[in-house]
């Protein structure tokens, strides 16, 4: 495929389940993944940082060496995650080839420094994953921290934003980031993470192949042999049988062609123009969708559609804010006028609907009355 990564291999496939659950599970799939040669590093989450306590919170130290049976029975390298310096300690003595700064880690700098303190010129992989939030810089400072220690080999992780305009995915892949990224620190070879992005499986492939097409080097996917009854992210996970046949799939994408994209100026503004309009289209599906609410609350409570004060509340607000933002006001304009036509015809729509049998008649005759406003209406 691609002449690849002066710093590993092109791609580079880290696969393995969410969390190390039992010494059979990690051992059945790393056989399974070894022997698809579809990986070059075996991942397992032996601490696992759960949002809500009293959830599956890993084996911790018993998993550490299940983990290093799964290296020398394979041949594998493995890798996990480490949160603070106590855990990079003991995986570095534990001769674990990588280690991973989760999301929840690379957003805090004491941590992440305390962990380069650790590592520093050690003969360990470090990969760090993006913050959680979707800051670029405090994701290329995790990196040059860990640079900066000097360990044998650095990679990072692209795995998606937390986001609350984001609908189809579990996290923002936020592209036009892992671009810039890409941009910025053009020596460390980035991965994709598809699983935690999509989180969910039937998403997976899309956003793996996405990542290798943008001309990323690799992915790092979540594999588990049953991953219905996985004790953490279950939903997100893919069997070994549906990772193998993901990635051989991807494989016919050309790294070198992929990489002539990022390098182009062009086609990488583009990209990141077409991430962000990604973005415009999720953040007016959610307007959209509060619009519908409020034609619910209307229609229930025999409010008319059309409210002429907030209406003009609602054209002197955004032309404030077109002016603080240097925006054209008769673009802005013409952008809420259709905005606002969208809204009234959907809610002319929710207004026509028969939810349940109208009972009242003066509410009958009022809905045949309602007609759509005329387009431009303002
Ligand atoms: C993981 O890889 O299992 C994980 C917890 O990742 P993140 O830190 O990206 O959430
Ligand atoms: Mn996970």
């Amino acid at each position: 495929m691609s002449e690849g990564h002066p710093n590993c291999a092109s791609p580079y496939f880290v696969a393995g389940p969410c969390s190390a659950e039992s010494e059979n599970q990690v051992l059945h799939t790393a056989r399974q993944l070894a022997n698809s040669g579809f990986c070059h590093l075996f991942r397992a989450g032996v601490w696992k940082p759960r949002t809500r306590p009293g959830t599956f919170e890993g084996h911790g130290l018993k998993a550490v060496h299940w983990l290093r049976r799964v290296k020398s029975e394979t041949g594998l390298p493995v890798a996990t995650e480490a949160a603070h310096a106590e855990q990079a300690h003991i995986l570095l003595n534990q001769e674990f080839d990588a280690i991973w700064l989760g999301a929840r880690t690379t957003v805090n700098p004491f941590l992440v420094q305390e962990i380069a303190d650790v590592i520093a010129g050690a003969p360990v992989t470090v990969i760090v994953k993006n913050p959680i939030n979707a800051d670029l810089k405090l994701w290329i400072g995790a990196t040059e921290r860990i640079l900066k220690a000097a360990p044998a080999r650095v990679l990072a992780v692209h795995r998606g934003f937390q986001s609350y305009d984001e609908r189809l995915y579990r996290y923002s892949p936020r592209w036009d980031l892992a671009i810039q990224y890409m941009s910025a620190l053009p020596e460390i070879p980035l991965l994709c993470d598809p699983s935690h992005i999509a989180g969910r499986r039937s998403l997976v492939p899309e956003v793996a192949r996405k990542a290798l097409e943008l001309g990323m080097a690799g992915l790092m996917t979540e594999v588990h042999p049953h991953p219905d009854q996985a004790l953490s992210d279950a939903e997100q996970q893919l069997t070994p049988e549906e990772y193998v046949k993901m990635v051989a799939a991807c494989s016919p994408i050309s790294g070198a062609s992929a990489q002539s994209i990022t390098d182009s100026r062009l086609e990488r503004l583009r990209l990141m123009i077409d991430s962000l309009d990604d973005e415009l289209l999720t953040l007016l599906a959610r307007r959209l969708d509060l619009v519908d609410q409020i034609g619910h609350f209307k229609k229930e409570n025999n409010i008319t559609i059309y409210q002429p004060d907030r209406w003009d509340e609602l054209r002197r607000l955004r032309t404030r804010m077109a002016r603080r933002l240097d925006l054209s006001p008769q673009f802005v304009e013409n952008i809420v006028d259709a905005i606002y036509n969208e809204s009234i015809r959907r809610q002319t729509e929710i207004f026509q609907k028969e939810t349940k049998p109208l009972t009242d008649p003066r509410l009958e005759s009022a809905l045949q009355e309602i007609k759509p406003l005329p387009s431009g209406n303002s």
